[in-house]
């Protein structure tokens, strides 16, 4: 015999990214590679820079590295090859 629990569990639907209001330190926002940016950081990070936040490094290999500012809810990527 089986159950379909689905038919009592009330319709939750998870969002696709959508939501910008949601948890902002789980979905920080993906602003990609820092060497992509042309030499000029997008407003959020200088911002962030100024206020001296504590922003975190994750040393992901192959000369990558990815920061993070969970205050300001953003994320990126830094290459550091060649
Ligand atoms: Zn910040």
């Amino acid at each position: 015999m089986v159950r379909f629990l689905s038919t009592i569990n009330p319709v939750r639907q998870g969002g696709l990214g959508m939501d910008m209001q949601s948890t902002a330190h789980e979905k920080l926002a993906d602003l990609g590679y820092a060497n992509g940016w042309g030499g000029k950081a997008p407003d959020i990070v200088r911002a962030c820079r100024a206020s001296k936040h504590s922003c975190k490094a994750t040393d992901l290999g192959r000369c990558l590295t990815e920061w993070r500012c969970e205050i300001c809810g953003y994320k990126y990527k830094v290459d550091s090859s060649g």
